[in-house]
């Protein structure tokens, strides 16, 4: 394996729909409801974690939600900072072109 590829650019695509290019030239679409919900944060993981007899917790409520920024973390993941003002999660490449929405990965996810 060479490098992994990273972002060349990272843009939010009309209301509920984030873009990313990758230095190897794929183009990855990912619903940004989708994105909130996956983030990997600690406080997030809680709420998706939680088990019975432990306090009920209401998980966020994801119903629209916009990137507001993206900004590079070191040299293997991305921070956004979600229009519901959660920013901790960091997103790390690798998870990023695992979760990519574009068709030619959800073909390939549905062969795979
Ligand atoms: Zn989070
Ligand atoms: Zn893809």
């Amino acid at each position: 394996m060479s490098s992994i590829p990273v972002p060349v650019n990272i843009w939010q695509d009309g209301d509920d729909v984030l873009r990313i290019k990758w230095s190897d030239g794929h183009d990855s679409v990912y619903s940004t409801g989708f994105l909130r919900k996956v983030c990997p944060c600690a406080e997030c993981d809680g709420f998706r974690t939680q088990k019975p007899g432990l306090r009920i917790i209401t998980g966020p409520v994801v119903t629209s939600v916009k990137a507001v920024s993206a900004k590079q973390v070191g040299r293997y993941g991305v921070a956004f900072v979600w229009s519901d003002g959660h920013s901790h999660g960091i997103y790390s490449y690798t998870s990023l072109r695992q979760f990519c929405q574009c068709e030619r990965c959800v073909e390939g996810k549905e062969e795979g």
